[in-house]
């Protein structure tokens, strides 16, 4: 039998995709492509509007150009719109949910044997639901991610992630730990906590008896283990402890994804972010003290309503102060059953189109900066995969510095370097990335 998967949202979709390929792939199925595809999965994402009218279009799409698959719908969308996925593409006939992952791989088999069946997995659970293992058979690649908690409590004003994901949960820290031994024991180098917001972990009481701070030294010390990084950070979570472990973890990544959203303090209140913009630089302060290197990332938002061009030129104030290296900026959009879609005063799509255009130029210009200051300096380099300008018998290949920016390299011999440490001196510096020099041999 063979699979395939489509993935729409955040890292935390790409992560249980990966899961789901590895466990169909240890049952006997086999990936393929979407149109020799014995059943599909569609993972999807209702973070904002548009993602979730492209899961309505993929599944037309799937009814014209692959009639006899089985198609699952996973994700955000299958949990808010649940059952009636089976009214209107009868086609979909398994729905699952964030906390349904898990079921999926022996449902398939399932559906697989009889044609009348359907089958959905939408319950919410108050602990986190542990996942068969499935990593430690397959050779991986250099860098994965582990999911460390699910679902939050914040309830921003705009997000629907606490509605379609559940309440924080945190997962218990022996099973994240086993999870991180197996990954490095299976050549793994790189490791990537993940959760809605991680530095919360360990506070809903359900799985763990240890704070963020603590998992992570814990991870750092694995032995083997050469890279860890977190996503995603809640400003106001981010306590002192996690701000030392940054100037005393040598394991830990010299990086951190600090979503802003917007930087007028009458904005931050009506959102719900619980932090002022004083809060925030004074946090990237700290970060900045304790680790000088730290590259910085982060989330933004346009046109939330009652947004002024006033508050407006306060987002791209802080951008400018703290100098992102790169963000995830998008334009607010109206989700049902949240507090902001019910707040007057929404912004006009021109507006809010024309603010996003200015930002995200003022954004190049930080990247740019940011990978100026790269040039002739050596870095050691992470090898994920192949670069995309071989010559004849000149390979490159793409991977990523400490602080995640991309660096493409070039070598002319014929070795696997995926999962390999690589010394790379820059001398190019182009839009989103770093070319350069091997100057070692890689290890
Ligand atoms: N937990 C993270 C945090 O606290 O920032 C973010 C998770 S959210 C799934 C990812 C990003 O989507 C947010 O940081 C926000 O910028 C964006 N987002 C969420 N809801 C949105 C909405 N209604 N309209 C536009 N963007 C939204
Ligand atoms: Fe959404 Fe806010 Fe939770 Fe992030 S912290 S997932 S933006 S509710």
């Amino acid at each position: 039998m063979k699979y395939h998967i489509k993935t729409f949202g955040c890292q935390m979709n790409v992560c249980d995709s990966d899961w789901l390929a590895q466990a169909l792939e240890k049952r006997g199925w086999e990936p393929a492509a979407e149109e020799d595809a014995d059943a599909i999965l569609v993972n999807t994402c209702s973070v904002r509007d548009k993602p979730e009218q492209k899961v309505y279009s993929q599944l037309g799409r799937l009814k014209r150009d692959n009639p006899r698959a089985i198609v699952g719908v996973g994700g955000c969308v299958a949990q808010q719109v649940g059952e009636r996925f089976w009214e209107r593409f009868p086609q979909v006939r398994l729905v699952f949910g964030p906390d349904g992952v898990a079921s999926v791989p022996e449902s398939l088999d399932r559906l697989a044997c009889a044609p009348s069946l359907r089958i959905s997995h939408l319950d919410l659970f108050e602990r986190y639901p542990e996942r068969e293992r499935v990593w430690s058979e397959l050779r991986q690649p250099a860098q994965r991610f582990v999911t460390i908690m699910q679902g939050c409590d914040n309830f921003c004003a705009y997000c629907i992630v606490p509605y379609t994901r559940g309440r924080q949960k945190s997962r218990d820290s022996a099973e994240v730990l086993r999870e991180c031994e197996e990954l490095v024991g299976s050549g793994v180098r790189e490791i990537t906590l993940l959760g809605q917001n991680v530095n919360s972990y360990g506070r809903d009481g359900s799985g763990s008896e240890i704070g963020f701070a603590e998992l992570l030294e814990r991870v750092c010390s694995i032995p083997g283990l050469m890279r860890v990084r977190f996503t995603t950070s809640h400003p106001k979570d981010v306590a002192p402890d996690l701000i030392r472990a940054f100037g005393r973890l040598d394991a830990l990544c010299p990086a951190l994804h600090l979503p802003l959203q917007a930087g007028s303090d009458r904005i931050l209140r009506r959102m719900g972010r619980k932090y002022t913009q004083g809060d925030y630089m004074r946090l990237v302060e700290a970060l900045r003290s304790a680790r000088p290197d730290i590259v910085l990332s982060t989330d933004l938002m346009v046109g939330f309503p009652s947004e002024t061009e006033e508050d407006f030129q306060r987002t791209l104030e802080v951008m400018q102060r703290v100098g992102f290296d790169s963000s995830f900026s998008f334009k607010y959009s109206d989700r049902p059953g949240t507090r902001a879609a019910t707040m007057p005063e929404k912004i006009g799509e021109q507006i809010k189109a024309d603010r996003l255009r200015r930002l995200q130029a003022l954004q190049e210009e930080l990247t740019r900066q940011s990978l100026r200051a790269l040039r002739g300096k050596t870095l050691q380099v992470l090898v994920e995969g192949a670069g995309s300008r071989d010559n004849g018998d000149v390979r490159t290949w793409r991977g990523r510095e400490p602080g995640g920016r991309v660096v493409n390299f070039a070598l002319p011999d014929h070795r696997d370097l995926i999962g390999s440490m690589v010394c790379v001196r820059v001398d190019e510096v182009k839009k989103h990335s770093v070319y350069g020099e091997v100057v070692d041999e890689p290890w």
